[in-house]
């Protein structure tokens, strides 16, 4: 049983094999933080987080870090519009970030390093590439030369001559003007009157976005490491860059594997800004989709096709997700055998690894969690009817390993039980509204404003929420 994953390097499905026995080093590409993050961001962070989180399940020791692009011109584009700072749009993105990712329930990285903290690797490993010829400057700029380097274009398959013919006879740009060659890229670039700019042997200025992922790779993680992560849209020429960059520094490999995840397309169209069927995380789960859903409907799809999103599939799958969530919802209790897994369930351990092991081919693995579950939802679904042989039957070794085996293997894909009230596929309150109208109530209760009381439960009731008041002076609520 090994891991085995896609190289988009060597173009082949590999056995994974890390550098140092039993540890593992990541580096995802993150995002620069100019606005909220939508759901191409959703589907590869989810990706990369059943990855990281299969790892430490098979016993790995992982280092995951993820930067943030903190300065860009989409930044200084921003902070302009609203009549703001950089560092004000960036720290509401980073906020924002944080929170849209923990509702996901993906794992914070280990280490999230920063742009505009990580200047003095940044400017040291410019000066290597200057020293050793791979770099030169051009009116303030600082670029890299790509046809100083064997092995550009390894990653992508571009060919530099072909590109050299196509860039031929067209109108340059001032920036272009000044490259030896079309794929050169700017390492620093010169100040502009205005922007806010860090002090460098080049002059006033700032980092080329590709370098700084060179930089923190090699402080964070070291010269070479095991993974490298990002979308498919940054196999050029981001990483291309990053490659060159690092190894023309270093002289050693940058990362063994390099891991690509698909795009997303809404309603069979590439999503993009200017086609209006961009949609953020933050607006889809406010409008009721749970974000279980949301994790369940990505890890439908194997993480290197295109994911359509479409309110169909999407309804699928929180009609999926509920019956899993029935069954995750259950408690494990105290019988539970310490006895060994009976044969059925040491074999769906071993199916969900395997289908797992096969380059993460999470579906295969869903359909061993439905499987698992459907018993279970059985169980819940009479003890939930009031049938106590049922909760008996659930006390039973058999079920409770079964339930437990659930439980364990639901973690590794990074689903667990969601309470009822997020469960569904649409609503209208937010939870955090409903919470504050149970609130209200209970304080108009204590104060024997019953009038007020009443009001509040007939006004969240003509909106399709219904209060149950329990013992203790508890009050939960459903949607009907
Ligand atoms: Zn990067």
């Amino acid at each position: 049983m090994t891991l085995r994953l896609t190289n988009t390097l060597t173009r082949r499905v590999e056995e994974f094999k890390p550098i140092e026995t039993g540890k593992v080093s990541i580096y995802c590409c993150g995002v620069t933080v100019y606005d909220l993050c939508h759901l191409g961001h959703a589907r590869s962070y989810i990706a990369w987080d059943v990855l990281r989180r299969y790892l430490r399940w098979s016993g790995y020791a992982v280092t995951f870090v993820q930067n943030y692009t903190d300065i860009d011109d989409k930044i200084l584009n921003r902070a302009s519009e609203e009549g703001t700072s950089m560092e004000e749009v960036s720290e509401r993105n980073i906020d924002a970030f944080v929170a849209d990712m923990g509702r996901l329930n993906i794992l914070p990285a280990d280490r999230m390093p920063r742009a505009t903290r990580s200047l003095d690797a940044i400017r040291t490993l410019i000066s290597e590439l200057e020293a050793k010829g791979a770099a030169y400057s051009a009116d303030g700029d600082v670029y890299f030369a790509v046809m100083k380097h064997a092995g550009y274009g390894k990653l992508s398959g571009r060919d530099l001559e072909q590109q050299q013919d196509n860039a031929a006879g067209r109108v340059a740009s001032a920036e272009e003007a000044r490259k030896q060659h079309p794929f050169d890229f700017a390492l620093w670039k010169g100040a502009k009157p205005g922007e806010p700019s860090f002090s460098s042997p080049w002059g006033q200025g700032r980092p080329g976005w590709h370098i700084e992922c060179s930089a923190m790779v090699r402080e964070e993680l070291g010269e070479t490491i095991d993974i490298h992560l990002g979308g498919a849209d940054l196999v050029f020429p981001h990483h291309e860059n990053e490659i060159a960059q690092s190894e023309a520094a270093t002289g050693k490999e940058l990362a063994h594997y390099w891991l690509h995840n698909g795009m997303v397309n809404v309603g069979g169209q590439k999503m993009s800004k200017s086609l209006g069927n961009f949609t953020t995380i933050r607006a889809l789960l406010d409008s009721g989709v749970s974000p279980m859903t949301l994790r369940l409907f990505t890890l439908q799809a194997h993480y290197r096709k295109p994911l359509d999103f479409t309110a169909e599939a999407l309804e699928a799958a929180a009609t999926g997700w509920k019956g899993l969530n029935v069954a995750l919802g259950l408690t494990v209790g105290t019988t539970r055998s310490q006895s060994e897994l009976p044969v059925p369930l040491q074999e769906a351990r071993k199916r969900f690894a395997a289908a797992m092991d096969d380059d993460l081919n999470t579906s295969a693995a869903l359909a061993v969690l439905f499987e698992l579950a459907k018993p279970l939802r059985g169980l819940a679904n009479r003890i939930e009817r009031g049938d106590a042989s049922a909760s008996s039957e659930l006390e039973q070794a058999s079920s409770q390993q079964q339930l437990a085996l659930l439980l364990e293997l639901a973690a590794v894909v990074g689903l667990q039980h969601e309470p009822q009230e997020t469960a569904g596929a649409t609503g209208g309150l937010e939870d955090r509204a409903i919470e504050a109208q149970i609130e209200a109530r209970r304080a108009a209760k204590a104060a024997k404003d019953f009038a007020a009381a009443d009001q509040i439960r007939n006004d969240l009731k003509a909106q399709g929420i219904e209060l149950i008041d329990k013992p203790g002076g508890i009050t939960e609520w459903l949607r009907s």
